[in-house]
């Protein structure tokens, strides 16, 4: 792949840097063979691909903290990874860098019911914080598709969201508290456990900021209490325009779903084709909209719903009646990259969620410019 050039010099110390590494990381920590870091050659945006320099794979802070201090006093680069689920080729390693890999960080380290706080190292799944607190009716609300495997410090990192992102934020809305330590090797604490830390907001400038400003070693995240209710509604259109009509108006109604995801015709039929779950295939576009809350509110809400998508058009409306129908609902959304799999490599699949885009006319704009999406060949591509 096109990159800048490689330093000489680092490259030239590459044995006396593996070795000072397996000083600051003793036993299996150092990574170094040609096979064994293979592995680590890429990210999801696997059309990229590089090995390291060395992989290293720290398991305390203080051993963060003297790897990112030894390679500052250096001039060596790192590059910091999750589980390296990153669609954008931030977790791609360089040919003259360290790979720092997060993954041994992977304990929680406080759950505080009372002041609805999750604390975990930073290579802790997105799942494992919801894994870890249901059983007590509470979950972590930013869901990006890929939470079963992806760290909540790589989250951090790509400031996540997911479809639940449209009512309650994402990761920049949830978490609060940070530990991390800068390029230098300092290790600072940002946030806490409560909410709005005092003076300029740092944490805001971290989350998002892809691993340049320093590696998070710890995360505090809000839990929420699980809403009493949610049931998911499909609702089918003839065109994308309309189902984008719908978005608006839903939003323009004062109505924010706990989640909201449309897919074009090209995008059903290959989440039917994958997932099965009754998806209705002789319409141009699909709604999923979630309510959430008390019983009846959400039964309000889908009936106004509902009727908003008749005024625009809807040809389709299926609620779901179960807990497992509205993870059936979801499942082919949450699968798109594997579903879209099948028509790779003649097909890209363009995922277009931007639950930022919380407007009437943003939400709106943004859906129907589905239509819109170019061709690929004679085939369109998946839209989501
Ligand atoms: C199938 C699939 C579905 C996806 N769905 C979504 C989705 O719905 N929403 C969404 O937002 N994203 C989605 N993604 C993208 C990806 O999962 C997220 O960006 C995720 O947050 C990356 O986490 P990771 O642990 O894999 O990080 P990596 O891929 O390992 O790293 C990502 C970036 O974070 C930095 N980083 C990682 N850990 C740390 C750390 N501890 N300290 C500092 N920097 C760090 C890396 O340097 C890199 O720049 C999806 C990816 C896939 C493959």
């Amino acid at each position: 792949m096109p990159c800048q050039a490689l330093d000489t010099a680092t490259l030239a110390r590459r044995d006396e840097i593996v070795a000072d590494m397996r000083i600051i990381v003793p036993g299996e920590g150092v990574v170094d063979t040609e096979n064994a870091m293979r592995p680590f050659e890429t990210d999801a945006l696997t059309a990229y691909r590089q090995l390291p320099l060395v992989v290293v794979l720290p398991q305390t802070t203080a051993q963060v903290a003297r790897i990112l201090k030894y390679c500052s006093d250096r001039n060596i680069r790192v590059v910091p990874r999750g589980s390296g689920t990153s669609l954008s080729g931030g977790a791609l390693p360089l040919g003259d860098a360290v790979l720092l890999v997060m993954s041994r960080f992977n304990r929680i380290l406080d759950i505080d019911y009372a002041n609805r706080t999750v604390t975990a190292q930073p290579g802790v799944t997105n799942l494992g914080i919801t894994n870890a607190v249901q059983h007590e009716g509470f979950y972590y609300a930013p869901d990006p598709s890929s939470q079963i495997a992806c760290s909540i410090g790589g989250n951090v990192a790509e400031n996540s969201g997911g479809v639940h992102c449209l009512k309650y934020g994402l990761t920049a809305n949830n978490v609060i508290g940070v530990e991390m330590v800068l390029m230098n090797g300092e290790v600072v604490r940002l946030g806490g456990k409560h909410l709005d830390a005092e003076g300029y907001d740092l944490l805001g400038i971290m989350t998002g900021s892809e691993g340049l400003l320093g590696v998070v070693t710890e995360v505090t995240v809000r839990i929420l209490k699980k809403p009493e209710t949610a049931r998911a509604v499909l609702l089918g259109f003839p065109s994308s325009e309309q189902a984008g009509q719908c978005v608006a108006d839903i939003i323009g109604a004062g109505i924010i779903p706990g989640g909201m995801e449309m897919m074009d015709r090209p995008a059903i039929k290959a989440a039917e084709d994958f997932v099965q779950v009754g998806y209705p295939l002789d319409v141009e576009a699909l709604l999923i909209v979630e309510l959430d809350g008390p019983g009846a509110e959400v039964d309000h809400l889908i009936a106004e719903v509902e009727a908003i998508a008749g005024r625009n058009g809807s040809t389709t409306c299926r609620i779901s009646t179960s807990e497992e129908e509205r993870m059936a609902f979801w499942a082919g959304r949450k699968a798109a990259f594997p579903c879209g799999r099948p028509h790779l490599p003649r097909l890209s699949v363009h995922g277009r969620h931007d639950p930022a885009q919380g407007t009437a006319e943003g939400a709106g704009g943004h859906a129907r410019a589905f239509g819109k999406i170019p061709a690929a060949g004679r085939q369109r591509l998946p839209c989501w």
